[in-house]
């Protein structure tokens, strides 16, 4: 057995169906990623990176960012629908409350901020879309409805997220942040919603249980159960790798 090096996408998706991730984490079967979602929100994450960097950057030289990033994307499958999406970088930098400021650590702004831990021994790796000044971990989504408060619980599908990066966090900085979403809802005009939240020690103590148990869940199977839900009309391996 390989040794994986956990994410919360790799949690989530064992969590979702364990058959899901033998094929994609262990048996490692490639599927064609996103498309267009994906080109759109690297376009509009890599804008709003460049931004931290350099507040003085023009509406124009931010489009340009999106475009180079979306439309060179390798999972590109429309074109069209990557420029259909650009009123959502457009909009929301035309609004200076919706831009976050990050917070500097050793004279680079805290954006896409790498963490890696280990818990017992096992390997743990996530990306903090920024810090903020004030110290709070933020992560962008784009959505077509508004998050609820729901999402941000600190074991809910969307909020564990949050709670394995307070628990890097803190084992890199012995502190716990707040954490939240910025969640640029999809209508036009766009909605930017902030939802906020806190975790707390013992939710750091169960984060770090969840990964010894999906680790140890892995290492001791061979039979990875298939979970049916809802999940698998979107699922790449539904009627092919995963048939009955
Ligand atoms: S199709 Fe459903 S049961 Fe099969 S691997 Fe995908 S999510 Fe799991």
């Amino acid at each position: 057995m390989k040794e994986i090096v956990w994410s919360n996408t790799k949690i989530n998706t064992l969590i979702s169906c364990p058959r899901k991730f033998q094929l994609q984490y262990l048996d490692r079967i490639k599927k064609p990623s996103k498309g267009d979602p994906l080109c759109i929100g690297s376009g509009f994450g890599k804008a709003l990176e460049e931004f931290s960097y350099n507040d003085k950057l023009t509406l124009t030289q931010l489009m340009q960012i999106y475009d180079t990033e979306a439309l060179d994307h390798p999972a590109v499958i429309s074109k069209a629908n990557i420029r259909a999406h650009r009123y959502l970088v457009s909009q929301y930098f035309s609004d200076p409350k919706n831009v976050i400021k990050p917070a500097i650590l050793n004279g680079k702004p805290m954006v896409e901020y790498k963490l890696e831990f280990k818990v017992d021994g096992i390997k743990f790796l996530g990306y903090i879309d920024i810090v903020s000044s004030k110290g709070f971990i933020v992560d962008y989504k784009t959505a077509k409805n508004p998050y609820t408060q729901k999402d941000l619980e600190p074991f809910s599908e969307k909020g564990m997220q949050l709670t394995s990066y307070a628990l890097g966090y803190y084992e890199r900085f012995g502190r716990i942040p707040k954490v939240g979403f910025q969640v640029v809802i999809k209508t036009n005009p766009i909605v930017v919603q902030r939802l906020t939240s806190h975790r707390t020690m013992d939710d750091i103590k169960k984060m770090k249980s969840k990964i010894i148990e999906c680790d140890n869940y892995i290492k001791t199977r061979t039979n990875f159960n298939r979970y049916r839900s809802y999940k698998c009309k979107f699922c790449a391996y539904h009627g092919q790798e995963c048939t009955k």
